[in-house]
């Protein structure tokens, strides 16, 4: 049994196909689990499902999409809301451009087409944050069209299921997977289809140890005759994480302390934030925020106080930051666009990132 060669379709012979068909189909009736979102076909909750589901567990996303449907029913609502709102409702689910995007998306769908999610791959993949993944996956569930939906839970069961050698972190093999979900999605039933493999990728076919004698595709699985499977999928580039080593302040006047909110471009746009900034090197410590606050926000302050440090971790990056805190002498010179006052109790009412929350969340915890 030799390995998949990329273009060898005649691998996928029509009664292997329906085979795998009929068995993911059948297992996922009878063994899916019951998610808010599999109980409709409205595109709008299964694009928001989708959205939320990138790069987050079920269990995490379950609440928040409950509370995002309610505040937001419809297209129309979420694209007549205030940006701010929207974010507020995804803090702490991380990856922000996907609520801006959801956000923006929603308007093209009031603007372009009439407020109804489009049902054709051209015009679904216009919207914006929507890609080959989540077009097939609302096209596929909601309008029961034969697109495959490609991630990496459903890539990792074809390398297994189909012996692909190919790594699975390039573009090429990205497109071919594509090819071969078009191929092997089912006409008749595509949304329990694709729905069978997401459910196979996060329940049977998992990362490590697959459960292989409880999978409905055992006989079809090469990988798993030849015995090879927890070696697949091949993937060999490894994200290179950063460090970086950040000076944040809680500056304080009277009983409450200073906030900002990021500029609208670059890592958490428009969110708001304690003051901070990357550490000078060869600056002694602490000295590159106070000279930030002195400097930029025109800011003078006193009685400079290391509190505690916190990390972070976001996908390219990892912030290590260090807390001061200052103490405010005057500030009728504060020269940044936006900027508020709060107690620590109001910090709810804000969309804080969550390395910010935690930072903030610390805080409190120090003052009780
Ligand atoms: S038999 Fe095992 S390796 Fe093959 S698809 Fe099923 S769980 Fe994955």
């Amino acid at each position: 049994m030799d390995a998949y060669k990329i273009g060898d379709y005649e691998k996928f012979d029509r009664l292997k196909t329906r085979k795998i068909q009929e068995n993911l189909i059948d297992w996922y009736k009878k063994n899916h689990r019951k998610l808010p979102w599999r109980e409709t076909k409205n595109p709008y909750y299964i694009w928001i499902s989708e959205v939320m589901l990138q790069q987050t567990r079920v269990d995490t996303v379950i609440p928040y999409f409950l509370r995002f449907i309610d505040k937001f029913s419809n297209i129309e609502s979420l694209s007549n809301a205030d940006e701010e709102v929207v974010l507020k409702m995804w803090e702490g689910l991380g990856y922000y451009s996907r609520a801006r995007n959801l956000h923006r998306g929603a308007k093209v769908i009031i603007k372009e087409y009439d407020g109804k999610m489009p049902d054709t791959l051209k015009e679904i993949k216009k919207i914006p944050g929507i890609g080959p993944y989540t077009a097939g996956a609302i096209l596929s569930i909601a309008y029961n069209e034969a697109v495959p939906a490609v991630d990496g839970n459903v890539m990792r069961v074809f390398s297994r299921l189909f012996y692909i050698k190919e790594d699975i972190g390039e573009n090429n093999t990205k497109k071919e997977m594509e090819k071969i979900g078009q191929m092997v999605v089912s006409k008749e039933n595509p949304s329990f289809f694709n729905q069978g493999l997401m459910e196979l990728g996060a329940l049977i076919c998992t990362p490590t140890s697959p459960k292989c004698v409880a999978c409905p595709l055992f006989m079809e699985c090469t990988g798993r005759k030849l015995m090879i499977q927890e070696t697949l999928p091949i993937k060999k580039k490894k994200i290179k994480v950063k460090l970086v080593e950040m000076e944040l302040a809680v500056v304080y006047k009277d009983e409450k302390i200073l906030i900002m909110k990021r500029p609208t471009e670059g890592l958490l746009a428009n969110l708001w934030a304690l003051p901070s900034i990357e550490r000078e090197k060869n600056m002694e410590e602490g000295e590159s925020i106070r000279l930030e606050l002195e400097e930029n926000y025109g800011m003078t302050i006193k009685n400079k106080k290391y509190l505690f440090e916190k990390q972070h971790i976001f996908t390219h990056r990892k912030w290590k930051m260090k807390v001061y805190s200052f103490e405010l002498i005057r500030d009728e010179k504060i020269d940044y666009p936006e900027i508020q006052w709060i107690s620590l109790q109001e910090i709810k009412k804000y969309a804080f990132p969550t390395a910010f929350m935690k930072v903030l969340k610390n805080v409190k915890k120090q003052e009780k």
